[in-house]
């Protein structure tokens, strides 16, 4: 057991812990406890019956006393026991109020916030109006259409609530769907059905708790105001309101205790919703993390005018690929220019570039997830043979996770806090190798196995909190593989991890390769992982690729000064004197890609000519480079010349 485990409480045990540590939080949980015990059986706690009047009017307007706790009212009834039994019409309110503001409000929200653009704008518009519009002007327009009534009432009320619940919704969904683990989600083909049910509504509800609870204490004080006017319960109910109203008229003669019963159960009913909806939203800590990946459609994209790579081994081929971002001011930027790359089954295609090259757009995009509001406008992609550049999100979906498996950087991120690992990894399995959920549960423990990670049937049943980094990337790498994808794209996969653990992930996927016989693709700014894992190099800079070629000869030959540049601040390449050398300057902003070369303010080998037209990218031999001066200069390290 790893020393998170080990010291790690479980996400209930931390939530209960903190709410019996709040003081508050304990009082309103007392308080709700014993509202429920009324509401579900008052004749448990009422020592009268709440209706019985005193027919001898001996014991009217009495106070507190041994028989009557709370005094009596000017009927003569126990004032005690119609409190209690007010507990019932209070939690009718919310019950009634409730499931309609949730049933209306977060479906509505979800479906907003996933949308987005226009659909979510014209929702919002309308969520807003209804917003502005005051509650109790709601509740009375339903009571004039149906009839007068409490339960009526709460119809509208809950139309009026369930406008909160969108915006808390849309609010959420907009923010988790950002999320790496729906990203994840999405590469594993998951339906938008499936990733709105079991990805973002789970993550929904704790912030849709604390808004219940917070919104329940409204309804009563609604519920209350409305039986106070007269358009609530019936006069003769034990309803808070209307005790309140019956006392209104007699207190100024019989004294204030007569507002005191209804008053303070009023008060402390809507206290302690109000507090435990606090204390709630203080015992649930979540952390979460950026990233951003909303897709956008792909419309009016130019072919390509290169061939695809031909032959059967040819698993995904892309083509003279162009993407494009407009900024806030509606001027584009072109993130990626031209690109080419193809990746064969069994072989290791190893992207490097440092941040901002273009590595991770190039493969979001060739999989149909050119983040918004970015658009591919030029290319075509190739998976298997088969034309994939316009293909719809469900098409894709049949694809992403069954045909493709992607290992991202932040391991933790990408698994969903609030499922368990085996569920996880099971549902890819579930969705397209239509296995029940017991038998994906086993292929799921089968793979935890398969990827080394200890006791895997125990860990099944573990949230991500619980896993280390390393054996959370384990968890990720048993996702990527769970249908035994044609294609592994591992986007920086062991960066996040310590060295050992970085050799073991690596070696790990190497020995899942040669089982499963898959192309991989690895993402990476790291030569040093490349020299380790990939066959072929694909070297990015400034959006562009500037080298194609073998990892030997990117290492022993290299042709452009980019590589050769990368190749020096390689740690293994310094042999220990003096500061490791650096790349000067920083890759430039799509927004201002130089003029010519996009490398040559960084570029020791630059010269006029270079900053007058772009290179193109040239065949040399085998391989591809994008230099006016590669047959010039001498970039090879000098130990591979001497050799
Ligand atoms: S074209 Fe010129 S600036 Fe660009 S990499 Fe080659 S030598 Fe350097």
């Amino acid at each position: 057991m790893t020393a998170t485990t080990s010291v790690a409480q479980s996400p209930r045990r931390r939530f209960w812990g903190r709410m019996f540590k709040n003081p508050l939080g304990i009082f309103s949980m007392i308080w709700f406890v014993i509202l429920l015990i009324a509401w579900v059986w008052p004749e448990l706690l009422a020592t009268h019956d709440p209706l019985q009047q005193d027919v001898t009017l001996q014991r009217l307007f009495e106070g507190p006393s041994r028989d009557h706790w709370l005094g009596t009212d000017q009927l003569g009834r126990d004032w005690y026991s119609r409190v209690i039994f007010g507990a019932g019409y209070a939690f009718r309110s919310i019950l009634i109020a409730m499931t309609i503001a949730v049933v209306v409000g977060v479906p509505l929200g979800l479906f907003s916030g996933w949308r987005g653009g226009r659909v979510d704008r014209a929702i919002m518009w309308v969520n807003d109006v209804l917003f502005s519009l005051p509650i109790i002007l709601l509740a009375m327009a339903v009571i004039i259409i149906l009839t007068p009534s409490l339960d009526n009432a709460m119809i509208g009320v809950g139309i009026a609530m369930s406008t909160r619940f969108t915006r808390l919704t849309r609010a959420v969904t907009l923010q988790e769907k950002e999320e790496l683990y729906v990203d994840s989600a999405r590469i594993t083909g998951l339906s938008t059905r499936t990733i709105l049910a079991r990805y973002i509504a789970p993550n929904l509800l704790s912030s849709l708790i604390v808004q219940a609870a917070i919104i329940s204490g409204a309804i009563i004080l609604i519920g209350a105001t409305l039986s106070f006017l007269g358009i609530g319960a019936s006069l003769d109910d034990p309803d808070w309101g209307v005790m309140l109203n019956r006392s209104r008229e007699l207190f100024r003669v019989e004294g204030v205790w007569q507002v005191v019963p209804p008053g303070m159960a009023l008060i402390l009913t809507v206290l302690s919703f109000n507090l435990l909806g606090d204390a709630i939203r203080d015992a649930i800590g979540r952390d979460s993390s950026n990233n951003a990946l909303s897709i956008t459609k792909r419309t009016a994209v130019t072919a390509a005018t290169t061939p695809h790579a031909t032959g059967p081994d040819v698993v995904l081929s892309v083509r003279d690929m162009d993407v494009e971002f407009p900024d806030q001011s509606g001027r584009v930027s072109q993130i990626l220019q031209g690109v080419s790359l193809e990746v064969r089954a069994g072989e290791t295609l190893g992207v490097v570039g440092e941040s901002g090259s273009g590595k991770s757009m190039t493969m979001l995009s060739a999989l149909g997830l050119t983040p918004a509001p970015g658009r591919m406008t030029r290319g075509s992609v190739q998976f298997g043979g088969r034309d994939v550049t316009n293909l719809t999100e469900s098409e894709w979906q049949a694809i992403r996770g069954k045909d493709v498996g992607v290992i991202f950087q932040e391991p933790i991120a990408v698994l969903n806090p609030a499922i368990k690992v085996g569920r996880q990894i099971a549902e890819p399995l579930m969705i397209h190798q239509n296995l029940s959920k017991k038998a994906a549960l086993q292929r799921a423990g089968e793979l935890l196995a398969e990827v080394r990670v200890p006791d895997p049937v125990r860990r099944l049943d573990q949230y991500p909190h619980e896993f280390s980094g390393g054996m959370a990337q384990r968890a990720g790498i048993a996702m990527a593989l769970a249908c035994e994808p044609k294609l592994l794209i591992a986007d920086e996969p062991s960066t996040a991890l310590d060295v050992t653990v970085q050799g073991q992930i690596l070696d790990l996927m190497a020995e899942v390769q040669e089982r499963h016989k898959m192309a991989i693709i690895l993402i990476t700014h790291d030569l040093g992982v490349i020299a380790e894992a990939a066959d072929r190099v694909l070297v990015m800079y400034g959006g562009q690729v500037v080298e194609t070629a073998s990892a030997d000869d990117v290492f022993y030959r290299p042709k452009h000064p980019y590589s050769r540049a990368l190749l020096d601040t390689m740690p293994q390449s310094h042999d220990g004197h003096g500061e490791l050398p650096v790349i000067s300057g920083m890759v430039p902003s799509a927004t201002a890609w130089p003029q010519g070369c996009r490398f040559a303010p960084r570029c020791d080998f630059a010269t006029d000519a270079c900053t007058n037209d772009m290179p193109t990218l040239e065949a040399i031999g085998g391989d591809l480079v994008r230099c006016i001066r590669h047959g010039e200069i001498q970039l090879a390290p000098e130990e591979a010349v001497q050799a």
